[in-house]
């Protein structure tokens, strides 16, 4: 449930209903709006006296939340929740149409630092690239691990550009809060529950790609795990889902952006790399992803897709990574928007 403190509440009326809500055995998350605060009770809300609560100073009134999210329902906070990354504190799902772009993994100093300033140079926010890579065989190219975040950092000190790498399991959250400015959670974690509360407790802020099989309620109560903890800085991430369907990777379900808009605050971006699995698909699915109302995106982009260590075939090249910016840029014009 929510208790609506009406406007003008000052600091001692909400810690009384704080103290009320605890009373009664709840947990409070605090939600501090433009004109009014609203207090989110998360817990067992039979043990509660409702009626005690409603009759405190300066309540107005209390609503109870149907969705089985509540931290990331739009019932419990309904403007969009902004999270901003990385030294320059770039904004992800305000006006402005966020890209985050890079290798699939980091291979190398020079890799990285020469895909690095052709992706800043883009106009995109974010740099990606995983130093721990969740592979399906174990035979393959699993990362560069520590160096590769250091390289990472490095290349975020050149650009500026916002660092986006995956955290693959508990024992290298610690290495990866040390480095990166977005701690991504892979399809194959998104139900890694105690990774979850642990990201939730650093604070930092957290890229939630859907799960290859999940559906939205599952989706959405991942982000609960991680906004409960304690972190608001949830941005979700549509990466496609596992289908029937053999000529894609993976069919992106684009659909899921405007749903997710009616349903939660949280900034939602697409990545249609993954999302497809072919670099001939990716420019379509970009703009797709932008007119469908996605604040941002995350593309796989390297110099040589042909030698790339994993995925080199949905990597789309530099140049045309500075192609479709154009590109999307108009189209983000056209629907009242910037990049
Ligand atoms: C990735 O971003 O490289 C990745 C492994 O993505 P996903 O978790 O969506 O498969
Ligand atoms: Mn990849």
């Amino acid at each position: 449930m929510v208790v609506v403190m009406r406007p003008g509440a000052t600091e001692a009326d909400v810690q009384h209903v704080v103290c009320l809500v605890r009373e009664f055995g709840m947990k409070e998350h605090l939600i501090y709006g433009t004109d009014r605060v609203v207090i989110a009770c998360i817990g067992d809300k039979r043990m509660v006296d409702k009626q005690a609560i409603e009759n405190a100073p300066m309540v107005e009134k209390i609503v109870p939340i149907l969705a089985p999210y509540k931290l990331a329902s739009v019932e419990v906070k309904s403007t969009k929740t902004i999270v901003e990354i990385g030294p320059q504190r770039l904004p992800i799902g305000g006006q402005r149409i966020a890209v985050i772009a890079g290798p699939c993994a980091v291979e190398g100093r020079d890799q990285l630092l020469r895909i690095a300033q052709a992706v800043a140079k883009a106009g995109c926010v974010g740099l990606r690239g995983g130093a721990f890579k969740p592979r399906t065989s174990p035979y393959t190219f699993q990362g560069l691990g520590e160096e590769a975040l250091k390289i990472l950092a490095e290349a975020r000190q050149l650009t500026g550009l916002a660092i986006v790498t995956e955290v693959t399991g508990l024992e290298h959250l610690d290495i990866c809060l040390e480095y990166a400015d977005v701690l991504q959670i892979g399809a194959r974690n998104m139900q890694h529950y105690p990774l979850l509360e642990a990201v939730g407790r650093s604070g930092r802020p957290v890229l939630l790609k859907r799960g290859m099989s999940a559906q939205l309620d599952e989706f959405l109560l991942a982000a609960e795990y991680i906004i409960s903890a304690g972190n608001p800085n949830v941005i979700l991430c549509e990466r496609g889902i596992r289908t029937f369907e053999q000529y894609v990777r993976n069919t992106l379900a684009l659909a899921i952006v405007p749903e997710l808009a009616v349903r939660t605050h949280l900034p939602v971006i697409v990545d249609p790399s993954h999302g497809t699995g072919h670099a001939h698909l990716v420019p379509a699915m970009c703009r797709a992803a932008v007119a469908a109302g996605a604040d941002g995106l995350i593309i796989e982009c390297h110099f040589d897709p042909e030698h790339a260590a994993s995925d080199g075939a949905q990597c789309i090249r530099p140049d045309v990574l500075a192609a479709e910016m154009q590109v999307l840029r108009r189209i983000a014009q056209a629907i009242g928007r910037q990049l």
